[in-house]
Formats: C-alpha cells, sequence, structure tokens
C-alpha cells in the first residue's frame, strides 16, 4: 500500500522507536543534539521533536509557558508576524483531521506559509525513499510535520532532513505534541502551573493509543502522580511505558474498570479502540464498545474533573456529556493549536 523506502520496511520489523528513542539515551542521541546554536531559554531550537522522553519537567514548563503566551495572544485576535517568510511541509502518510489542520492553522496565526504533501500527491507514489524525499522537502521548507503509520519511522526519516521535524504520530508508536498539547489543556481546565499532586485516569486502548503512551512518559516529569490505567488486560498499556513511569514518581494502577477510580480523579482522559492497528476485524469488533462514559456515570466525579479525548471520538463518550462543563475535548482542540505555534516558534528558534 505504501511505497516507503526498504528502510522504513526494515524498521516496522524491528520497530525503530524502541531501537533509537527507548534503547539510546535521548541525550547521546544526535538527532536531538541542536542543528545550530543552543539557547537556555528555548530547549528546542533548530531541533527535532520525536519522542516524549525529550522533555524533563524543565522542557515540559518552557514549551507551556510560550504556549500559555501563545493562547494570550491569540485571544488579542491580532494578526501575527513570528514565522512570517517562513514555511512548514505538512507531511501526513496517515489520515489526520485536527493534526494537520491544527499544525497548518498555527502556522499561518504565526504569520508564516505552509505546503501540504500526502502519499497520493508525493512522489513516494513513484517509488521515492524517504529518505531523498525528506532532504528535498528541507530545501524547500524550515520546519516538517510528519505523521506515518509505521512506529518508528518518522525518528527514522528525520536523520535525513535538514530542518526540525516534528513528529505527528508514528502509527501506534507516539504522539509527543498530542501529549504537550494535553498538558497545557490540563493547566488550563484546572488553573494549574504543575501536574504535581494529580489523579489522571486513562481508559480505552492503552496498547494502541499512541497518545497515550507520549503523555503517560511526559508524566514522569511531575511529582506525586497518579496514573489509573483502564483497560481490558489485551490493551493494556506497554510494558516498557509502565517500566518507565516506575523508575520515575509517578504512581501506576492497572484497572479494568473506572467505577472505583473516577471520584477520585482530576482528568478522565477517554480514548478509542484504534481500528486501523488490529490484524483482523473480528479483534476488533470483540474489544470495541466495552467503555462508554455516560452523564449518570459523571454524577460521582469531582467538580473540577475534566473529561478529555485526544478525538475522533467514536461511541466511547455519550453525546449527552457534551454538555456537562466538564467536557474538556473540544476546548482540548483549542489549546493544541496555541501548543503548536508554541513549538513551530521554539524549533525556528523565534523568541516569543
Ligand atoms: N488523533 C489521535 C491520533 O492521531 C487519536 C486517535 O486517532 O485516536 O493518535
Amino acid at each position: 500500500m505504501w511505497s516507503i523506502t526498504r528502510h522504513v520496511c526494515r524498521a516496522q520489523k524491528r520497530t525503530l522507536a524502541t531501537e533509537i528513542t527507548r534503547a539510546m539515551s535521548v541525550q547521546d542521541d544526535p538527532r536531538f543534539r541542536p542543528m545550530f546554536d543552543e539557547n537556555p531559554d528555548n530547549p528546542l531550537v533548530h531541533k527535532h521533536v520525536l519522542t516524549a522522553q525529550q522533555f524533563d519537567r524543565s522542557g515540559i514548563l518552557k514549551v507551556m509557558k510560550v504556549a500559555k503566551e501563545m493562547h494570550r495572544l491569540r485571544q488579542t485576535g491580532k494578526p501575527l508576524k513570528y514565522a512570517e517568510g517562513k514555511i512548514l511541509a505538512n507531511l501526513f502518510y496517515e489520515p489526520s483531521t485536527r493534526t494537520a489542520s491544527s499544525f497548518a492553522s498555527a502556522m499561518m496565526k504565526l504569520g508564516g506559509q505552509v505546503i501540504s504533501l500526502d502519499e497520493m500527491t508525493s512522489s513516494s507514489k513513484k517509488g521515492e525513499t524517504m529518505a531523498d524525499t525528506l532532504r528535498t522537502i528541507s530545501q524547500y521548507t524550515d520546519v516538517i510535520a510528519m505523521r506515518h503509520p509505521v512506529e518508528g519511522s518518522v525518528g527514522s526519516a528525520a536523520q535525513y532532513a535538514t530542518r526540525p521535524v516534528i513528529n505527528a504520530g508514528d502509527g501506534g508508536g507516539e504522539h509527543p505534541t498530542q501529549a504537550l498539547l494535553d498538558i497545557f489543556c490540563i493547566m488550563q481546565e484546572l488553573h494549574v502551573d504543575t501536574l504535581d499532586g494529580l489523579t489522571l485516569t486513562l481508559v480505552g486502548d492503552l496498547k494502541h493509543g499512541r497518545t497515550v503512551h507520549s503523555l503517560a512518559q511526559l508524566l514522569g516529569g511531575f511529582n506525586g502522580v497518579t496514573l489509573n490505567c483502564v483497560a481490558p488486560s489485551i490493551l493494556q498499556m506497554p510494558d516498557s511505558v509502565i517500566k518507565q513511569l516506575q523508575t520515575s514518581n509517578v504512581k501506576v494502577n492497572i484497572l479494568e474498570s473506572y467505577t472505583e477510580v473516577m471520584p477520585q480523579s482530576d482528568i478522565f482522559y477517554m480514548t478509542r479502540v484504534q481500528k486501523e492497528r488490529f490484524a483482523t476485524d473480528a479483534e476488533y469488533e470483540a474489544c470495541k464498545g466495552l467503555y462508554v462514559l455516560t452523564p449518570g456515570q459523571m454524577t460521582s466525579a469531582k467538580d473540577h474533573m475534566a473529561v478529555m479525548h485526544p478525538l475522533p471520538r467514536i461511541d466511547e463518550i455519550d453525546v449527552g456529556v457534551d454538555k456537562d462543563p466538564r467536557a474538556a475535548y473540544f476546548r482540548q482542540v483549542g489549546c493544541g493549536l496555541s501548543l503548536r505555534m508554541a513549538l513551530i516558534s521554539m524549533v525556528l528558534g523565534i523568541p516569543v
């Protein structure tokens, strides 16, 4: 189906995400060294954004500071010129509604421009290697947002880019920008500057959900966090993520039901069962529809609890919940715009 390089095909078998971003410490990985110059206020200047593991507490908080400022600037309604003369390439080899349009909108809100490519419109259709595509796109643009269905492929492709590459989702691997926007949304919803001491409940397909993989890893940057992972055992959070959390200060509870933990939760993060990641329809059918959040269940939740979802929603949140002021999932989308404006300006090295 995909005209991808032999390099990426090999990556599929060996899951390069594990090979490159997990086995090697990000500090040792040349892809995370600045391409040009260092800036103490901006840990991302001219760097790729490939994994949540790149972000320690201080890095997360620096991104949040810029996102907060972008959020404020957006509300003034004034046109911005931070990225005037700069071009973002949106390179999406997998479907996207929010992430692609959010990156494009973010770049345009910053005064920059956007080139969009997908597997139908790019030369990958003619058999061009991913390496050559990235080398070429780097000549035309200043920053590249890339999504691909193969886990680890964005990290692999980034080696060939001479511009910062932002991972916009690599198969069932990671989605670091979604996780950063989730942190920003949590801070906005709960009116806090840190996630220290919070209880988060993640529900659904935690095995294939790349957003929760990245979010869980970012939680390691905070103190006293409790993370309830609610899923049937076959869709539980991968052991690699759990092990990593155990080395941090996050208390992890593995559960199959959220009834008991909902009253203590500050954040209730629902996810869809990721149909496209199952080997057969029968396996998907056996897992779907297990969890559905209803208005009735919300009566046991805290008054300030925020319900989040990376979207798209299939059937896991009853539409009746939308009217509840605690339903934060569409405000979460707006937080994503401010956060991506922050990330684009940071990797471009633009002072905000
Ligand atoms: N939009 C998110 C993603 O790209 C969540 C999802 O698709 O379920 O991973």
